[in-house]
């Protein structure tokens, strides 16, 4: 299946930051694939801005090495890259200084869509927003995308929108959760709304709970200065994990818009309740010392990456949380993310109750509907349904996956899809914020954020530590086992 490619109207995308590792790895290649793809136009410009002094040559080299790298060396046709870096400019810049400024207006032209994205610390926002003002560059119909993370706490999320605010009009911001760009996140809704099959079993009375996991097996050395003043509820609850659970939870909107669906997810964080101490597990990687003959490598421990052995900042947090409405009162959602645990794995399960009674006896054992929403790897969904096992032998009964595995299903060319960013990218240029958090959403979020944070922080307890490798804390698999449930399998 070939998948139908319209392309946008000319733009001028500026990224700030151009030579840091995000516009490295997943801005640039994502605008290449799109380029490659047929989607920009020729006449477009992509303009780097960053501090380093270099030449547009010099630059172009970065961006042709950085396609190398996180495209494919492979995957590069050589006129097609030549054309794609016909496209790039530099512009060395000081964001808050003078230099650079009015070349950078020499290369955003008025007469297409102009972008900017703010890919650099936070803390610059404010000084690139007033620049772009005071410099002419950016007017009411310019677009800005920014990257998380959106604030450390309510106030300085809300300090961050106030920022924005006095430059650019909520519907002029872009904040992007990659997470919204994933193919199967967009296709929950699908599934959602555009299904007659699911929506009357999704409630309380046919769901028993849920289960969000984002487990990685990445530590967090190279980055534990960030890290270890964020931690696992600030860098994925906050944003990405909430972002699904707001998706899987909301009240279908009126119409897939963006105001519609985000004040439909603002709805859910807004009924959340606040999580009681004993449903949250916050947990801490071990290190390992390598075993005989480097059967499993060393790892570092996770105080030696951050580089303070007495951090209390948690790489592993499970907890339950109660959306209070009137879809979802008692059924609980269960969220658990970390770094180094056994496997990459991104999943949301749907576990539906039992069926009321069954016919077949005890003996045929319990069986449940599970929806498995798979993010990575192998984008898909499953859904397990119960027969009879097949063959003599009296009515034995069986689980089996109605897989649906995107890639099988829409063919390879469809692997590009996979890349969050560049269909992020597109939005942006095609003015859909259906896929961006809007400012009160971030805000509402960190409004439930804060006292949880606030209430470990108070009881100064350490996080449990946690083998690398494993699925976590012993006592995030008891968060699940005294309810008489338990957690999906983190598989290798
Ligand atoms: P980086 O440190 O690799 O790059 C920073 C960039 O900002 C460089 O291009 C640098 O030249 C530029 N810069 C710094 N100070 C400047 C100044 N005064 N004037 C002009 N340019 C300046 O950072 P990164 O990893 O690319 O991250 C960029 C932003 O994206 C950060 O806010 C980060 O939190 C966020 N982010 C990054 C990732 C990632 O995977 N790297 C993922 C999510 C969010």
């Amino acid at each position: 299946m070939v998948s139908r490619v319209i392309p946008v109207d000319p733009f001028d995308l500026t990224i700030f930051g151009g030579t840091g590792d995000l516009a490295r790895r997943k801005i640039l290649p994502g605008l290449y694939r799109r380029f490659a793809a047929g989607q920009i136009p020729d006449g477009c410009r992509i303009v780097g801005a960053a501090r380093s002094d270099l030449s547009q040559d010099a630059y172009r080299d970065e961006v042709s090495d950085a396609l190398a790298e996180f495209v494919g060396k492979d995957k590069l046709s050589p006129d097609t890259l030549k054309a794609f870096l016909g496209l790039i400019r530099y512009v060395s810049i000081d964001a808050t200084g003078d230099k650079g400024w009015s070349e950078l207006k020499g290369h955003v032209r008025d007469d297409r869509i102009s972008a900017f994205y703010f890919s650099v610390a936070p803390s610059l926002f404010g000084a690139i927003a007033e620049r772009l003002h005071g410099h002419g560059i950016a007017d009411d119909t310019t677009r800005i995308v920014v990257e998380k993370p959106f604030g450390r706490d309510l106030e300085s999320a809300r300090a961050l929108n106030r920022t924005l605010a006095e430059h650019f009009d909520e519907t002029q911001i872009y904040r992007i959760d990659h997470y919204l760009g994933k193919e199967t996140v967009q296709n929950l809704m699908a599934l959602r709304f555009g299904n007659v099959l699911f929506e009357p079993l999704w409630n309380s009375q046919f769901v028993d709970h849920i289960q969000i996991t984002v487990a990685e097996t990445v530590g967090v050395a190279g980055r534990g200065e960030y890290y270890d003043r964020s931690g696992a509820m600030r860098d994925m609850v906050q944003n990405h994990l909430m972002q699904l659970l707001c998706l899987i939870a909301m009240e279908p909107p009126s119409q897939f818009e963006p105001d519609a669906v985000r004040d439909e997810k603002l709805k859910v964080i807004r009924a959340l309740e606040p999580v009681k101490p004993d449903e949250i597990v916050r947990g801490q990687y071990e290190g390992r010392s390598g075993g005989q003959s480097g059967a499993k490598s060393r790892v570092a421990p996770y105080h030696a990456d951050v580089d303070d052995p007495d951090s209390r900042t948690e790489s592993f947090i499970a907890m339950k949380v109660h959306v209070s409405n009137w879809r979802w009162a008692g059924t609980p959602f269960y969220l658990r993310t970390g770094k180094r645990l056994k496997a990459r794995q991104s999943e949301i399960a749907v576990v539906f109750k039992d069926a009321p009674h069954s016919i077949f006896g005890a003996e045929a054992g319990r069986h449940r509907n599970i929806l498995t929403i798979r993010l990575q790897p192998n984008e898909g969904m499953t859904l397990g349904v119960t027969i009879k096992e097949p063959g003599p032998g009296g009515m034995r009964l069986i689980d089996v996956p109605l897989d649906m595995t995107f890639a099988d299903a829409l063919g390879a060319e469809n692997d590009q899809v996979t890349d969050a960013y560049e269909r992020l990218v597109m939005d942006v240029i095609r003015g859909n914020q259906t896929l961006f958090m809007r400012g009160d959403e971030v805000e509402a979020a960190w409004a439930w954020t804060d006292p949880i944070i606030d209430g470990w922080v108070s009881a100064d307890k350490r996080p449990y530590p946690y083998e690398p490798g494993s699925a976590g804390p012993e006592e995030s698999q008891m968060l699940l086992h005294r309810e008489n449930r338990r957690w999906r399998e983190i598989r290798e």
